[in-house]
This record gives C-alpha cells, sequence and structure tokens, in this order.
C-alpha cells in the first residue's frame, strides 16, 4: 500500500514535467539546463585531471610541479650528494683556515709565482694529500689568481693524466 501511493504520488510530477518541456520550443527546461551544467563541470573537471601527471608514486599532481612523495626523494638525494661531497668545512675549509688565509695573505701579500697581489692561499701539499698539513704555514704559499688557477688546471691535467 505504501509503495502504489509512492509512485502515484511522483506520477503527477512526471507529468508535469514532460508537460513542461513539450510547451517550451526553444532552449531547454531548467531541470536539463542543470544537467547539463553538471555535464559541463563534469568534463571540465575530467580536463583538470588529464592535464596532471601521474607521478611514479601514483600522486596527481598539475604538469610541471612535484607530489609532496617526490619533494621528499629530492631532498634525501640533495641530502645524500652533500654528505659524499662533504661541506666546504669538511673538506678542509673551516672556520680556522679562513682565519689563518686571511693572516698568512696579510704576511705574503704577493704572488710566490709572479709577484702580483697575491688573493689565494694556496696549499703546496693538498688537503687530500696531506689533510695534517692543512693548516701549517711551511705548507702555504701566496698566489695571484691567474697563477693559482694556472696551478689549479695543471693539477687538474696531472690527475687525469695519472688515471
Ligand atoms: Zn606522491
Ligand atoms: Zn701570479
Amino acid at each position: 500500500m505504501g509503495l502504489s501511493s509512492t509512485v502515484i504520488a511522483c506520477r503527477p510530477f512526471s507529468q508535469g514535467h514532460s508537460a513542461m518541456t513539450g510547451g517550451q520550443v526553444s532552449g531547454l527546461c531548467p531541470k536539463r539546463r542543470l544537467a547539463a551544467s553538471v555535464m559541463l563541470a563534469a568534463l571540465f573537471t575530467l580536463g583538470l585531471i588529464m592535464a596532471n601527471r601521474i607521478t611514479a608514486c601514483g600522486c596527481s599532481v598539475p604538469k610541471g610541479s612535484k607530489c609532496q612523495h617526490e619533494q621528499q626523494r629530492q631532498a634525501t638525494r640533495q641530502k645524500a650528494n652533500d654528505a659524499a661531497r662533504g661541506t666546504p668545512a669538511e673538506r678542509g675549509y673551516d672556520k680556522d683556515w679562513w682565519r689563518l688565509r686571511a693572516a698568512f695573505l696579510k704576511a705574503h701579500p704577493t704572488c710566490c709565482v709572479c709577484g702580483a697581489k697575491a688573493t689565494h692561499v694556496d696549499h703546496i701539499k693538498s688537503v687530500k694529500e696531506a689533510p695534517h698539513l692543512r693548516l701549517v704555514p711551511t705548507n702555504l704559499r701566496s698566489m695571484c689568481g691567474p697563477c693559482h688557477s694556472r696551478r689549479t688546471a695543471r693539477d687538474q691535467s696531472q690527475a687525469w693524466g695519472r688515471r
């Protein structure tokens, strides 16, 4: 009894609806207009999703940006790189070095090769070769920029030749 009364109660509405549709010559009835706009919105959303990039971890992000997992992975990689190479302080260029360097340049202001104004303090034996001589003044010499870069280039080519 309850069910049939529901069906009967529904019928006048649907009849009225189709009558209204038939009566309108141009355009859509409000209900269809709503359906059409919902469809458009759905298509628009779908378009946005399609424009997104699906990451390796399955996240959907706008093209050209990264999901939080990718950002995390990148940060981890960066940290690993830094650890492998070492910070400037870990490579032997710490506070003590910069203080000694400044004092050494003051005491030896000219390039040991060409006599120009020195701007670099060079380790005669490199920090890598002789870490214990890093802060020993007898292992240091003042150099100008051009002479220092020439020396660095020569060391590089020697290092390459050894391989
Ligand atoms: Zn992710
Ligand atoms: Zn020089």
